[in-house]
Order: structure tokens, then C-alpha cells, then sequence
């Protein structure tokens, strides 16, 4: 499905739902776009279960079909490392990226501890076209790029960090990982009861990036209505891996 996140170009869901496992997931907007949904006669029950973790095999066959390449975001919907998710299809979805070279694959998790348990029993492994991140949404979280280093030290091209929504300061709490870490993204929160995201938190999580010379990429300032806009200090950041912005 074509997406609104400025990160990536496409979302590629073969697992719904999830369970709230930390801050950001409070106003998880995965959970409101399910329980929405769940409503749609159109999506032929892909949203039956509303926000339950759900597994759709047929989803597996998108990215033959898409000619075009593009950046696509894993399980934007759930967690890839979901604890209900089974083995066998996260090793198929591996498969799948394997065998779909032309495009960039994103996956994006608040478990990294199952991913390092996949990855050291060889059901996951390193393709020159997977991304894999962690959210760092607040510093009391930041052990879980200690799992990235796995990941770096197997050969995943790109490590990244997903800061959104940013709710405390990070910039001093990274520094010492990057290397292990080598994409930044940051972002407020959007929607009803949107949490705040402070402004000198970002700016010190963007020079910290620039001293490192991590690319650094500014989701946008969130807000109850969405209204903050892109712009730190006047303009867009869209720093991508490997150039690509
Ligand atoms: S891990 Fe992600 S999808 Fe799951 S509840 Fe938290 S924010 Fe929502």
C-alpha cells in the first residue's frame, strides 16, 4: 500500500496487529488505523481481527508484482519480531526479500532481542537490500541498539534508529553507538493526544548526527493536528543511507 511516511515509499504488511510494549506504543497509530479498518468492506477482511496479530500468507507475493523498485516499509502494521509471529513465516518473508533484489526492504522493530535470536539461528540473515532499525523513542530504551551491533557485525548494510515520537533527549545516550549505528530518524507525535516533543532534543539529536556524519532524517514536528510542518531551523532534513536523498 502506497504511504504518507516520508521514510519510505511503500508498506508491505504480511502481519496486522500487535501488543504495546513501550511509550511510543501508547498512541500506537497502527492500533487506530486497524480498529478504522476493521470497518472497510473493501479490504475483504485483511482487518477482521482489528488490532489482534494476525498473519496474511497471501501478502507474501507482493513484491514479485511490483515492476517498479522502491523503498518499502516491513510490517508497518505489526512488528515483524512480534512474539505470536511464527518462525517459518518470518524466514519467508527473508525469502522473499532475497528474491526481490531490485527493491529496499525496512523492518523496523521494538524487539530486537527475538531478531538476534532469528538472526543467530540463521532464519534471518544479512541481504545487501534489508534495513533493519530499532525505535528509540526515549533514552531509557537505548539498550536496544546494543542489539544492533549483531546485526552490524553479520553485515546488515544499514542499522538505523527510529526516534519518533522523541520523548526525552537521545543525542548524548547515541553518540557513543555510532558505527553500529549509521541512519537517524527523529519525529513528533501526531493525532489526538500527541505527546510533545521538544525542540532542543531534536536540534541536539541533529548535530550529534552531523558530528558523525550519520544521516539524519526529521519525520516531521507531529502535533494534535499534524500542523507543526517538516522544518528545523528552516529546512527539511531527508538524510537517507548511502546518498539516496
Ligand atoms: S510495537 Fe509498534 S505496532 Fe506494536 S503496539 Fe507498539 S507502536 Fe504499535
Amino acid at each position: 500500500m502506497p504511504t504518507n511516511i516520508e521514510w519510505t515509499e511503500e508498506t508491505w504488511n504480511i502481519f496486522t496487529g500487535c501488543t504495546k510494549v513501550s511509550l511510543a506504543c501508547v498512541n500506537c497509530y497502527a492500533e487506530r488505523f486497524a480498529k478504522r479498518l476493521q470497518k472497510n468492506p473493501k479490504l475483504k477482511g485483511k482487518y477482521r481481527n482489528g488490532f489482534r496479530f494476525t498473519f496474511h500468507p497471501k501478502e507474501l507475493e507482493k513484491p514479485y508484482r511490483w515492476k517498479r523498485p522502491r523503498m518499502i516499509f516491513v510490517n508497518s502494521m505489526s512488528d515483524t519480531f512480534h512474539e505470536e509471529a511464527p518462525e517459518e513465516a518470518i524466514r519467508q518473508i527473508w525469502e522473499v526479500m532475497k528474491e526481490n533484489p531490485h527493491h529496499t526492504f525496512q523492518v523496523l522493530t521494538k524487539r530486537p532481542h527475538k531478531a538476534v535470536e532469528l538472526l543467530l539461528k540463521g532464519v534471518i540473515y544479512p541481504l545487501p537490500n534489508v534495513w533493519i532499525g530499532v525505535t528509540v523513542e526515549h533514552r531509557k530504551y537505548i539498550r536496544r541498539v546494543l542489539y544492533l551491533q549483531h546485526f552490524n557485525l553479520a553485515g546488515f548494510p544499514v542499522r538505523f534508529v527510529s526516534a519518533e515520537p522523541l520523548l526525552s533527549p537521545l543525542h548524548d545516550v547515541l553518540e557513543p553507538l555510532f558505527g553500529v549505528v549509521n541512519w537517524v530518524i527523529a519525529g513528533g507525535e501526531t493525532g489526538k493526544g500527541a505527546r510533545k516533543t521538544k525542540r532542543e532534543w531534536v536540534i541536539a539529536l541533529r548535530d550529534v548526527c552531523r558530528k558523525h556524519n550519520v544521516p539524519f532524517f526529521f519525520k516531521q514536528w507531529g502535533g494534535e493536528k499534524s500542523k507543526g510542518g517538516r522544518l528545523l531551523e528552516g529546512k527539511e532534513w531527508n538524510g537517507m543511507p548511502f546518498n539516496l536523498s
